[in-house]
């Protein structure tokens, strides 16, 4: 049965996509796995090369492609237009990478010994639905700039921004059959690919139960896996802080895409003797954040991405919340900023809501702050408010967390690594260190004496 894609802003059909099945996934994978010869053969500045048309050819479509984003995700419009903007960013950025990662040399008796990154051959790219064309292009780039050819498979809710990418990418020049998207079922298409001989790594973005089950099918073939999962981020507040400028800025860090996103920070720790200032400047700013018509250019937050899972966002307001915004009564998977004031035991900060629902959290020193931070399964973002450098440091060391910010909330940088620490998965995406996760390294000993 062909895919509907709806728009979560008005519940209404956007288009129509083919399925995928185990057939086409297996004919994809071996297209990929035809091109990799003559892909890896391209000069590195060549290559180089097409990475920066597609960099360019995203720029020039970039209204386009935000449009779409939009329209299938429910972003606000302008939200769309950065994230459309750090996609091309990505892909200028191991345009420029291609031929700036090195072998070494090493000292050794009786020779010269070398070592080269390999590229893999066929990647797999499992990527979710909260920030489609970010997330594809944070894995191709990499994996393109290393020599690897890709099956790409998108969200069944959100196909529509990596199947113009793939055009986008043919006008570019980029030969057929390096990349090659797959809009299908996770269950058959990603779990082909996922057990498919012929793919030597998967990259996979989504929930910690699916990477799980990734990283269980992976080890039949002994496939690399790069995992980004789940978080449960800290947004710790010290009485020292600019409390103004904290609370200012805190909304954003848990609000923005509808909260639907694995950094969002929807715990927020409060040092006891800050709290009752820190929860009315906290309320105030909330209450101005724009909800409604992702069209509208001044909308900050936009629907949930489903009816289901807006389901599941509410099972996570059981009790009277301390504040709850507007949000419009009308089609669409609308749900209010929330705040709920709560315990580290509670579900709320426990579970990963994935919407627009934040806990505040209150904490009596520092080292009651690092309990409560570190007092997750997950590990992947956070971020302290202090005005005290030093604690802010001895802090940051503290916190189990992959990724951190320091008066800030913004964590995720094209040329700056990404990823997460315990179940919020491994290997990291982004900067130079991304690359490693998309080559081998092969050493090779040539002996020069007789
Ligand atoms: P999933 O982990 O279910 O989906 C992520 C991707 O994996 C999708 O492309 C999905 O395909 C695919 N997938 C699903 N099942 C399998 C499988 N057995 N083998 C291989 N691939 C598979 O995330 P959801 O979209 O369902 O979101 C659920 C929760 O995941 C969220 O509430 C949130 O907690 C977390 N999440 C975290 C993200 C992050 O950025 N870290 C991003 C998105 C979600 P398809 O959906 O097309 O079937």
């Amino acid at each position: 049965m062909p895919l509907r894609v709806v728009n979560p802003a008005t519940e209404e059909q956007i288009a129509e996509v083919e399925r995928a099945g185990v057939d086409e996934t297996d004919a994809a994978v071996a297209a990929a796995r035809a091109a990799c010869p003559a892909w890896r053969a391209v000069t590195p500045s060549d290559r180089g090369r097409l990475l920066r048309r597609l960099a360019t050819l995203v720029e020039e479509h970039g209204e386009e492609l935000a449009r779409i984003e939009s329209r299938n995700v429910g972003k606000p419009i302008a939200g769309a237009r950065a994230e459309v903007g750090m996609v091309a960013d990505v892909f200028h950025f191991y345009a420029g990478a291609v031929d700036k990662k090195h072998g070494e040399t090493i000292p050794v008796a009786g020779g010269v010994d070398m070592t080269f990154r390999e590229p893999l051959g066929v990647v797999g790219l499992i990527v979710p639905w909260n920030f489609p064309l970010n997330i594809a292009s944070w894995k191709l780039g990499p994996a393109l700039a290393c020599g690897n050819t890709v099956v790409l498979k998108p969200a069944e809710l959100t196909p529509l921004s990596a199947l113009r990418l793939a055009e986008l990418a043919r006008d570019a020049g980029i030969p057929d059959g390096v990349i090659n998207v797959l809009v299908g079922k996770g269950s058959v298409v990603g779990q082909r690919l996922v057990e498919h001989p012929d793919v030597a790594k998967i990259g996979f973005t989504g929930s910690t139960e699916v990477g799980r089950s990734v990283m269980k099918g992976a080890a039949q073939t002994i496939k690399r896996v790069t995992l980004e999962l789940g978080g449960k981020s800290a947004n710790v507040v010290f009485a020292d802080a600019d409390l103004e400028r904290a609370a200012a800025a805190a909304p954003y860090a848990v609000f923005d895409n509808a909260g639907q996103d694995c950094c969002a920070r929807s715990r927020i720790l409060v040092e006891k003797s800050a709290y009752d200032r820190f929860a009315q400047l906290l309320i105030d700013a909330t209450r101005n954040v724009k909800v409604g018509d992702p069209d509208d250019e001044r909308t900050e937050m936009g629907p949930l991405i489903s009816r289901q899972h807006r389901e599941t966002v509410a099972s996570f307001v059981d009790t009277s919340p301390l504040f709850q915004g507007e949000a419009p009564n009308s089609t669409g998977f609308w749900f209010p900023c929330t705040l709920v004031e709560a315990t580290n035991d509670d579900r709320v900060a426990r579970e990963e809501v994935f919407g627009p629902v934040a806990a505040l959290i209150p904490f009596a020193d520092e080292a009651d702050a690092i309990r409560i931070a570190n007092d997750t399964p997950y590990g992947l973002s956070g971020s302290i408010w202090t005005e005290n450098g030093a604690r802010a440091l001895r802090v940051a060391r503290a916190l189990e967390t992959g990724v951190l910010s320091i008066n800030s909330n913004s964590s995720v940088r094209v040329a700056t690594p990404f990823g997460g620490f315990k179940q919020s998965g491994f290997g990291r995406e982004l900067g130079m260190h991304a690359l490693d996760g998309y080559s081998e390294v092969k050493n090779i000993f040539y002996a020069t004496e007789h």
